[in-house]
């Protein structure tokens, strides 16, 4: 692909945020140059479950599936905290349907609704407890991607999922090994390289001129004007110009621990996320003057590290949805205290991980540990682990509760005494202390032959052995940085547009702020605000 030292349009990062900027910019005629840091094009986005929550979407006039944009506002408002900027949220809302029109009309992507999927507050008004918003991107073949196809970052257990054949999505997460064979031999990947491969096609076709191990450093400001970047090409530092603007998409900075440290609410020590993220494109905002917002909040999740488990040189931080939603499993705190519904949605859950104890001036319920029993194993396998084969090492097991509790340093009466009650509640079908398995998400993630029930969630602690695994609270990446209007120009200060500069997904301070809608509540504002962004570049 042809290189020059000037162009229109200047992305950097190659995520959802980078990847729709960028095409929107290059269908618009402007010349296009992305630079990713890391030396496999995706970010997050690429690893990622690759759903996008996207209100009034099109799949759902297909289905009979009734929305509004006063539902999709109203739901959204009543999960903000009143933290959400009414314009930005509106802004998202109003161009949802837009987005995955123009991406499927555009790209070769081809969404789909996961089937009945809830909203993640189903019940607070104008959520929807059937789902219809989240989607699911489809499968690929990378074969299309010719040269670039092994560019691009994947995970390694949806290499070959639709995040519909995941236990998440409503499947197994196990394909028959015809399928699974199909799918090896023409490269079809889904999830997040799903959604990622078909934007990369587009912008090739294009001819935008995508660079990996290509990390920016800094920002070209001229007369009060973004006019360039600073960026390292195969180790060399070279500047690069933009006649129009330069576009941050650079992820959050969930790897960088003094910003972690300096701006995130509680402990955040796990995170998800590609390890490039670390915050170069809000320090760069910084620099030019940025207002910022949002900075304490993260999309939170709650995650377990397996020993030995590498990604990206870097421990894997394992999202843990499925394993604490199932019967026969709770979690508990240092105290052997249970402190939460564990089925609740993973970002809402951050909130339980910051409780602080003014008295003991500590985190309560950290560390955490999931506890489980011999049926939950048997019947369900547990990370990774297949159902009927045995419990990976690595997890902490003895043959009785207060054995366990001893080997994980937690009062064993206390440990006793909880399960107990956790027990009663399962047998009365009513969790008092928490309500787990009241909400339609609650009976979502757990069980899928109980789907809708509480037995699908509820289930009692009383056969050994016992399991624990400690849990870790993680994000799935930040969400404060630089602020910006409703068209993805970068505000200084004073509320004035930075000239030049522009920003989407998680380097930006959410549109939604705190508020996560449902299945995809960050790549859905993060996609529709890189269009925009992409669209206020080229044409400013
Ligand atoms: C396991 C997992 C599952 C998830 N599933 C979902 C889901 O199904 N739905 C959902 O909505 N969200 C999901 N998320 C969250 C979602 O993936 C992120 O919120 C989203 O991908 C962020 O997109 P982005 O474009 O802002 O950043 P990213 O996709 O992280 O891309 C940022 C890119 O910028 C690059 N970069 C950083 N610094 C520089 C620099 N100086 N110069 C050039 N490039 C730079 C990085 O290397 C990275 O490639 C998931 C996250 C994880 C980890």
């Amino acid at each position: 692909m042809a290189s020059s030292n000037k162009v229109d349009v200047i992305v950097l990062g190659s995520g959802a945020g980078g990847l729709t900027a960028a095409l929107a910019a290059a269908q618009s005629g402007a010349r296009v140059a992305l630079y990713e840091k890391a030396e496999l094009l995706g970010g997050s986005t690429a690893i990622s479950g690759g759903v996008p929550w996207m209100p009034l979407n099109h799949h759902q006039d297909e289905l009979g599936i009734e929305d509004s944009r006063e539902e999709a506002l109203t739901y959204l408002r009543s999960l903000s905290l009143d933290r959400m900027d009414p314009a930005m949220a509106e802004a998202f809302i109003d161009g949802s349907r837009a987005t995955v029109q123009w991406l499927e009309e555009t790209t070769d992507l081809e969404f789909a609704i996961m089937p009945m999927y809830p909203d993640y507050h189903p019940e607070h008004p104008g959520g929807k407890p059937h789902g219809g918003r989240s989607l699911d991107p489809g499968l690929f073949s990378y074969e299309k991607l010719g040269e670039w196809k092994s560019k691009v970052a994947k995970s390694r257990r949806s290499a070959h999922l639709k995040i519909t054949d995941t236990t998440l999505g409503g499947g197994t997460g196990f394909l028959d090994s015809e399928t699974q064979k199909f799918r090896e031999e023409n490269d079809l990947r889904g999830c997040g390289a799903g959604l990622v491969g078909p934007i990369i096609k587009a912008l090739l076709d294009l001819g935008v001129s995508l660079h990996v191990n290509a990390p920016a450093t800094d920002l070209v400001i001229e007369d009060g004007r973004v006019s360039g970047v600073r960026v390292e090409i195969d180790g060399f530092e070279t500047t690069v110009r933009a006649s129009k603007g330069v576009i941050l998409a650079t992820g959050g900075f969930e790897w960088n621990p003094e910003l972690v440290r300096s701006f995130l609410r509680g402990p955040m020590t796990s995170p998800a996320g590609v390890p490039t993220n670390t915050g170069d494109g809000l320090l760069m905002a910084m620099r030019a003057g940025a207002s910022l917002g949002n900075m304490a909040q993260a999309w939170w999740v709650p995650t377990v590290e397996i020993p030995g488990d590498i990604a990206f040189g870097k421990q894997r931080a394992n999202l843990v949805n499925r394993e604490r939603t199932l019967p026969g499993s709770i979690f508990v705190n240092g105290k052997g205290k249970r402190f939460t519904n564990e089925a609740s949605n993973y970002n809402a859950l951050g909130g339980a991980f910051h409780q602080l104890d003014s008295t003991d001036f500590s985190y309560v319920n950290l560390p955490c540990w999931l506890i489980f029993d011999g049926r939950n194993a048997r019947t369900y396998g547990s990370f990774g682990t297949p159902p009927g084969q045995p419990i990976a090492e690595w997890i902490t097991r003895a043959p009785s509760l207060r054995e366990l509790a001893v080997k994980i340093d937690i009062d064993p009466d206390e440990l006793e005494h909880t399960v107990d009650r956790w027990n009663g509640f399962v047998a009365r079908g009513d969790d008092k202390d928490f309500g787990r398995g009241k909400s339609a998400y609650d009976r979502w993630s757990g069980d899928g032959n109980h789907r809708f029930e509480l037995e699908s969630t509820l289930g009692p602690i009383d056969e050994a052995p016992f399991y624990a695994v400690r849990v870790h609270s993680g994000t799935l990446g930040t969400s404060g940085g630089p602020r910006t209007d409703t068209r993805g120009r970068v505000l200084d200060t004073k509320g004035d547009v930075i000239p030049g500069l522009y920003a989407a997904g998680n380097v930006a301070a959410a549109p939604t702020a705190m508020a996560y809608g449902g299945a995809g509540g960050t790549l859905g504002p993060i996609m529709v605000f890189g269009r925009y962004a992409g669209l206020a570049a080229a044409h400013d």
